[in-house]
């Protein structure tokens, strides 16, 4: 195996599957695991005890490498990193946040650590940080995101060339002809989320998997930039937070609307109207509901199957 991504986390594949709040559940995460690839679970919408059972379970269902995903906004990280280092998760990857906090008191566990970014410069300081790798998250990512729209495209070869550590590629990939173009591009691995939402295995609730099949080019934004920005799907809540900007609401207006766990009502309640429905641009290009298995044998078959051709157009 002379893959950096597989070598670091003991996996067939170099293909993560993203720790999404409220879809990156126990079935999700050990599904993905026993596919070969590396599954997370979600614990941003997972309270202590929760994700004590989830990890537990994922134990239960798989004897692959599996990881948790943190945000490090998370009110009680505290109580998530204990349990993490009690019942010996081997990797963690830790997101929106400063990657200095953490690093070194997982390291020292033994715990491989990667960190979420959507810029070179933070990359760069997740490296000094001491990371074993970082996933650089492009524009065209579900849920929360950078600011300043680096694309997948522009910001894989930038960080590339300003790390030395492997690289995770994400943002926009959900076929094998993407996963191709994220490692041409530089990348050692990819980062998959909204791909595995749409899957039988996710935790989301059916309504969501199905607006995630009906959404279309342009059926996404990244909006809220002012609280943490969030790429939503546009429905009646998304327009709700357009007409607040069209009076344009002052920060505190917006945090009132947004209110207390949207993310929840929308992707786990399958409440359609006024929940928040975070999922990428790349939604447009997922037509239906499959299994875990369905999404590894596409992927895989459509990288065996590549032809790199074009390269004697340019002779
Ligand atoms: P809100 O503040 O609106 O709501 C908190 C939600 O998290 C509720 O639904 C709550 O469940 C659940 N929850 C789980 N554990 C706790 C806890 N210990 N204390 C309070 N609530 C808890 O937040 P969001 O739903 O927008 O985000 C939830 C978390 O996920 C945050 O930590 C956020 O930073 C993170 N997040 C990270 C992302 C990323 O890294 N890419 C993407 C999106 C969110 P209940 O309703 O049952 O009380
Ligand atoms: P698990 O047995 O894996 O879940 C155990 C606990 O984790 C439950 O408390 C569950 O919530 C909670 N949970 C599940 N996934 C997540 C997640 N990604 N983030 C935070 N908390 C999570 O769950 P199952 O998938 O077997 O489902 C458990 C129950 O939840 C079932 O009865 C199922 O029908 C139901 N469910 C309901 C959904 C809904 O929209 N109402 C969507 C998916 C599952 P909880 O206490 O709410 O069950």
């Amino acid at each position: 195996m002379t893959n950096k991504i597989s070598n670091l986390f003991k996996v067939k594949y170099p293909i993560i599957q993203a720790g999404m709040i409220w879809n990156s559940g126990w079935k999700l995460a050990s599904a993905v695991s026993n596919q070969g690839g590396l599954g997370l679970l979600g614990a941003g919408s997972m309270y202590p005890d929760v994700l004590r059972e989830h990890i537990l379970k994922t134990k239960k269902a798989t004897d692959k490498p599996f990881g948790v995903n943190l945000p490090m906004l998370y009110p009680d990280i505290e109580k998530h990193i204990e349990t993490i280092i009690e019942l010996q998760v081997p990797i963690v990857f830790t997101s929106a946040g400063n990657p200095k906090t953490w690093t070194q008191i997982l390291k020292n566990e033994g715990i491989t650590v990667v960190h979420v970014v959507s810029s070179a410069k933070f990359a760069t300081k997740s490296q000094d940080a001491g990371v074993d790798a970082v996933v650089a998250e492009g524009f065209e990512a579900g849920g929360h995101n950078g600011r300043d729209e680096t694309t997948t495209f522009c910001l894989i070869p930038d960080v590339k060339r300003k790390i030395e550590i492997p690289l995770i590629a994400a943002g926009g990939i959900a076929t094998g002809r993407q996963v191709a173009a994220a490692m041409l591009l530089g990348a050692d691995g990819v980062q998959i989320g909204s791909r595995f939402a749409a899957t039988y295995e996710s935790s989301s609730h059916n309504r969501f998997k199905e607006m995630i099949v009906n959404t279309d080019e342009g059926g996404t934004e990244l909006t809220l930039k002012e609280l943490a920005p969030v790429r939503l799907i546009k429905n009646e809540f998304y327009q709700e937070v357009v007409q607040a900007y069209e009076k344009c609401a002052t920060k505190e207006e917006l945090i009132e609307l947004l209110g207390r766990a949207r993310a929840k009502k929308g992707m786990f309640e399958g409440d359609l109207v006024n929940g928040e429905l975070e999922i990428g641009q790349v939604a447009s290009l997922i037509d239906s509901v499959v299994s875990v298995e369905e999404v590894f044998n596409e992927i895989l078959s459509e990288i065996r199957n590549l032809d790199f051709g074009f390269q004697k157009d340019f002779i």
